[in-house]
């Protein structure tokens, strides 16, 4: 069986490491750094450095590597967002910096569509700023967006999940134009959106003022994430970072948001990879490893199985299963607590509203996949 615990580091807290085929998934670890990742975050510990300094010339690197303005290395996506939204209300005056989360006398309303509230949105209310929506559940027009413009907007929000395209929703373009006409920023929550390589940063040539990446899915520390953006965008989102809070001695509130050297590092060093890495063999191994976990469970009794594949985001290729329970003589919903109680202990899911279950292969270490086959092979009564 396989040991996912060689160093007994974690049994010696009682902490007991999982199999995951959910995904990159920030609560169990989000992504495993490849070597490279490793060495620079290794190498980082020869010496200190200002980071002030650091996070500038990082910050130019990853920008010039995906082709973007300006760029900051966060603590993880949600930062980004954060510490993006602390920028539009305050810029450049140090007081208002100062003075957020308390937004008064600031423009501090982000708008979004009624259909694009999501989990993440949270992090833009951090700074101080309200969430404003415009729209309804049916949709969104351009007539809803203009016309909830007002005195009090400080930008609007959209998250865009290319590999799931809402219909009902106002698209990114028109967003921009209204909001172009009327001379407010547009931010873009792009976390996932790894993969095709032009969409990091693609969403700010297309005139958005700032985009995030959430570099969990390429193999970064999870504790990063990259804010893109405008030159002025960067350099105002900068002002709120621990490291202008010690550097300028400016108090602003990305302070708890602190990125170790390390983990710039680790950040660099991952997209640098991500850049020029074979995607084709990447996406070719993760199709492989999805069908042998297919192979193994289509056909058997009430199960429904099919290959997930798509390559766009950060989720490429899984297998989709759904299963009659009536047959299989167990629910979907059994099934991931069975396998969370076995040893090892695999994580799957079933999300709310779903009637099925997504594995991916992305955090699976190399053999896993025979393991996750079998074990839910005999789940599904095979
Ligand atoms: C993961 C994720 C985030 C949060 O990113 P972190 O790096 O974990 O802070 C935000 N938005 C979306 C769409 C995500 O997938």
């Amino acid at each position: 069986m396989t040991n996912l615990d060689p160093t007994g580091l974690y049994e010696e807290l009682g902490a007991k490491p999982v199999v995951n085929a959910i995904g990159s998934l920030t609560l169990l670890g989000g992504s495993t750094p490849p070597p490279e990742v490793k060495e620079a975050m290794d190498a980082a510990e020869s010496a200190y450095v200002p980071m002030t300094e650091l996070q500038e010339r990082a910050g130019a690197f990853i920008a010039g590597l995906v082709g973007v303005p300006a760029a900051y290395v966060t603590s993880g996506a949600g930062s980004a967002l954060t510490l993006a939204t602390a920028a539009l209300m305050a810029g450049d005056d140090d007081g208002k910096i100062q003075q957020l989360p308390d937004t008064d006398g600031m423009k501090d309303e982000i708008l979004i569509q009624r259909r694009g509230r999501y989990w993440y949105d949270r992090c833009l209310e951090l700074a101080g700023a309200r969430l404003v929506e415009f729209g309804s559940p049916d949709g969104a027009t351009a007539d809803d967006l203009a016309r909830a413009i007002g005195p009090k907007t400080a930008a609007v929000h959209c998250l865009v999940q290319e590999e799931l395209p809402d219909p009902a929703a106002l698209p990114l373009e028109e967003v921009l134009r209204v909001a172009g006409e009327a001379g407010v920023p547009v931010t873009v929550d792009a976390a996932g959106q790894i993969y095709p390589l032009e969409n990091i940063g693609k969403y700010v040539r297309m005139g958005a003022a700032f985009q995030c990446v959430a570099t969990k899915y390429i193999g970064a520390p999870q504790s990063t994430g990259l804010a893109l953006g405008t030159e002025e965008m960067i350099r105002k989102l900068s002002l709120q970072t621990f490291a202008s809070y010690e550097g300028r001695r400016v108090r602003g509130v990305g302070r708890p948001q602190k990125v170790d050297r390390q983990e710039v590092l680790g950040a660099v060093a991952a997209v640098k990879r991500w850049m020029s890495l074979n995607h084709e063999d990447r996406l070719a191994g993760d199709e492989q490893r999805s069908r042998a976990i297919l192979d193994r469970v289509a056909g058997l009794p009430g199960v429904d199985a099919a290959l997930i594949d798509n390559v766009v985001g950060h989720n490429a290729f899984g297998v989709r299963i759904r299963a009659d329970a009536g047959v299989t003589g167990v629910s979907l919903p059994e099934v991931v607590d069975r396998l969370k109680a076995g040893e090892p202990p695999i994580w799957t899911r079933v999300r709310p509203g779903e009637d099925w279950m997504d594995v991916h292969v992305f955090g699976l270490a190399p053999g896993q996949e025979a393991l996750v086959a079998d074990r839910l092979a005999r789940e599904l009564g095979g």
